[in-house]
């Protein structure tokens, strides 16, 4: 039976239409040109429906209210679809794509966030080739996760990073292996893909409400002061760039005893690397030590965009800041790769 997949799209490039203004998204015309491109009734690609979000954003402009609006229109066609994709800015795709793991949960099948760099009613475009393989692997691949497919690479959501602004190669997974490879043949990596959700309930939405939370990349000569502004009320949450495999300025004790009343306050600081590949490892150099005795937590190999999204979710989930703590460094989505000694998978 030909499959069956629900397309949303939410702004960004790849639907936009020229302007006199330069490109912007309209209404309707994403899926009136679809529906004019005969390679979209070809009877290898699935049936499709398409749903339009009002208003049609630049994803400079998603907020975490925009994920929960995704979340539950996923939710709400769960059951009459075989696979998803979701259209989306280039800009924060990434983050969209880390925090949708978090809120869908339960998911059995697959959704794939894709974008372009340049729009589909253009001649040259990235576009029709993200859209039509995005499709072709929501409908044939039962894949359990969010992912995001760009660029021939399918990746891990929340793994994933915009690394280029402007070739077609835009995002990596600089922590973990890609899921899949679309060349002359789509190949679905399975050995690095998530197990399947042991019961196959419909999905379930988790809200993410909670917002009081920043990242802060350190850099050489940052002010205590500054520190200290950031991490006064009402924030529950920071994630904290340092350099290396975690190490931070130990010889400014002013911003060390900084970090440490604000944990000893209840807020969560987590520490993951400003280096794109690597793992956050504190025991390693004095510089490290100093912010785990400062109370900082290990985020081990988790992108920014991860952790930002990992500790909304927690704190959206009303844990108190230990258990917040205890739950950043366990791998509740595949967001995280932990020590040979620790690696048991949690659900949550
Ligand atoms: N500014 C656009 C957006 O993120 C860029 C893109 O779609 O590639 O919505």
């Amino acid at each position: 039976m030909r499959k069956s997949i629900y397309v949303a799209y939410t702004g960004g490039t790849i639907g936009m239409a020229k302007s006199s203004d330069g490109y912007k998204p309209v209404t309707g015309y994403l899926e009136q040109l679809m529906a004019s491109m005969p390679e979209f009734k070809n009877s290898i690609m699935p049936r499709y429906e398409i749903h339009e979000y009002e208003p049609l954003i630049d994803s400079s402009n998603m907020s975490p209210k925009w994920w929960l609006h995704i979340a539950r229109d996923i939710a709400a066609n769960y059951a009459a679809f075989d696979g998803f994709v979701v259209l989306h800015g280039t800009d924060t795709m990434a983050y969209t794509a880390s925090a949708l793991p978090f809120m869908l949960q339960g998911l059995a099948k697959p959704v794939i966030l894709t974008g372009s760099q340049i729009p589909l009613c253009e001649l040259r475009s990235d576009a029709r080739e993200n859209l039509i393989t995005a499709m072709l692997i929501a409908a044939r691949f039962a894949i359990p996760e969010v992912c995001l497919f760009f660029g021939n690479r399918l990746l891990r959501g929340n793994r994933s990073v915009k690394v280029n602004a402007i070739g077609f190669n835009a995002f990596s997974s600089p922590n973990y292996p890609d899921l899949g490879t679309a060349g002359i043949n789509i190949d679905i990596h399975w050995k690095n893909v998530l197990p399947a959700p042991e019961q196959k309930h419909d999905v379930q939405v988790k809200a993410i409400t909670e917002s009081r939370v920043a990242a802060l990349r350190l850099f050489p000569g940052m002010a205590a002061q500054v520190v200290e502004n950031i991490l006064s009320d009402p924030i529950k949450g920071l994630v904290l760039e340092t350099y290396g495999v975690g190490n931070g300025p130990s010889n400014n004790k002013d911003l060390i005893y900084v970090l440490e009343q604000a944990v000893k306050r209840g807020v969560v600081v987590i520490n993951c690397s400003q280096c794109l590949q690597g793992i956050v490892d504190m025991d390693s150099y004095a510089t490290g030590s100093a912010l785990a005795r400062a109370g900082v937590i290990n985020g081990y190999d988790m992108t920014t965009e991860a952790a930002l999204a990992k500790t909304f979710y927690l704190f959206s989930r009303n844990f108190d800041g230990e258990q917040v703590k205890r739950k950043i460094s366990e791998n509740l989505r595949g967001e995280l790769t932990l020590p040979v000694t620790d690696s048991k998978f949690h659900t949550l």
